[in-house]
């Protein structure tokens, strides 16, 4: 019998992320899905009304809360001391988290000194067999371990995008606070602000319906010679902003602009998707003027439905890693995308 605990840090409004929200829907269903189990909520925050509400319903037995000034800021000291309190509270074996930045920071030194352990960046949790064994993937996505683990507590970081998010329902949660006597040595570390790019720079999107992705082949010599760099940029830029997509890139469009060469201002080596890029997940994905070599294309293993545009009929994409392939002048084609986007 598993005594699971949701474990949780609020935004700076008291709400829930939507990673801690897919966390939370893993806990549930966990938690039903396991014969006598329990589910307890444990949260984090200076404040957590609104997280209380957003948790409404999902059956906790119990909720505990480490609230006040001290715990809203990211802080390996005061995280790990709320953890600790919130575990030590509830005795849960089992602990579910989303992999927030913050959380992959303090958790692991809840890990040690609970003597429990650790997995993170967990994308399935099964049960089916009566033991719980966890998937994650290893080597930039390229290999996915089963894991199962005897020690308890263990604690699982949940990945985002991987589970379905708990959808609320009622009544919201009550908390019952538990006190965390901070001494100065766990409040060193002071958070001055966040800093932040302007919201129409900001071109990653996790949330986002569609992926983007820029190639090489937006700043190679095209046979109409007004098809230039900045044309691309423009048209990549009129995209990105009316279909809210998120951008990615290759490795060799995002090499050119680290080599200095001025040729789509706003791609960073952040952007990069594939083998040594980011390996995102979004249901759809279109891919412009890019080659589809496997090392960029093992970067797409979560998009569910993918379409690229390539002059050439015979590139990577057109050698089943694509559902469509418009062999086409991708110049021409976001043209009239762009203008059939504008007219809505
Ligand atoms: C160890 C290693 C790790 C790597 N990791 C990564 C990685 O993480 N991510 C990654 O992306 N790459 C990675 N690479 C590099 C990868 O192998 C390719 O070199 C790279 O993806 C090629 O980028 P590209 O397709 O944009 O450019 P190119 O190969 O230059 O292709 C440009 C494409 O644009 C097309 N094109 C040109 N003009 C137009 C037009 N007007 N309309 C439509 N199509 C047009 C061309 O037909 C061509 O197919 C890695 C390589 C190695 C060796």
């Amino acid at each position: 019998m598993e005594n699971i605990l949701f474990l949780a840090h609020t935004e700076s409004d008291g709400s829930l992320s939507k990673a801690a929200l897919e966390a939370l829907g893993a806990a549930v269903e966990l938690c039903s899905g396991q014969k006598n189990a329990t589910l307890t909520v444990g949260l984090i925050g200076e404040q957590i009304d609104a997280a209380l509400t957003a948790a409404g319903g999902c059956g906790a037995a119990r909720c505990l809360a480490v609230c006040g000034e001290d715990f809203g800021v990211s802080r390996y000291a005061s995280d790990a001391a709320a953890a600790e309190a919130l575990l030590g509270a509830c005795k849960a074996s089992l602990v579910l988290a989303p992999a927030s930045s913050r959380f992959c920071r303090a958790l692991p030194g809840l890990a040690q000194r609970v003597s429990g352990r650790i997995d993170t960046q967990v994308s399935a949790l099964d049960s089916s067999s009566g033991e719980l064994r966890v998937q994650r993937w290893f080597y930039r996505q390229r290999m996915v371990a089963t894991l199962s683990q005897s020690q308890r507590p263990w604690i699982l970081l949940l990945s985002s995008g991987a589970f379905s998010p708990w959808q609320g329902g009622s009544p919201a949660l009550k908390a019952e606070q538990i006190s965390v006597e901070l001494p100065d040595t766990c409040k060193r570390t002071k958070v001055e602000g966040f800093q932040a790019p302007p919201a129409d720079a900001q071109t990653i999107r996790p949330d986002a319906k569609i992926l983007f992705v820029a190639g090489a082949g937006w700043t190679k010599k095209q046979a109409a010679p007004e098809n230039d760099a900045k044309k691309a940029e423009t048209l990549i830029r009129g995209f990105i902003s009316s279909a809210k997509a998120s951008l990615g890139s290759s490795k060799s469009l995002v090499d050119l602009s680290a080599q200095g060469q001025e040729v789509l201002s706003f791609m960073s080596h952040l952007n990069q998707v594939g083998q040594t890029g980011s390996t995102p997940r979004h249901p759809k994905g279109l891919s412009t003027c890019c080659h589809g070599e496997e090392p960029h294309v093992v970067g797409w293993r979560f998009i569910s439905e993918r379409r690229a545009i390539n002059l050439d009929a015979g590139c990577g994409w057109a050698h089943g890693k694509a559902d469509v392939l418009y062999v086409a002048d991708a110049f021409e084609v976001m043209e009239k995308l762009n203008e059939l986007l504008a007219k809505g």
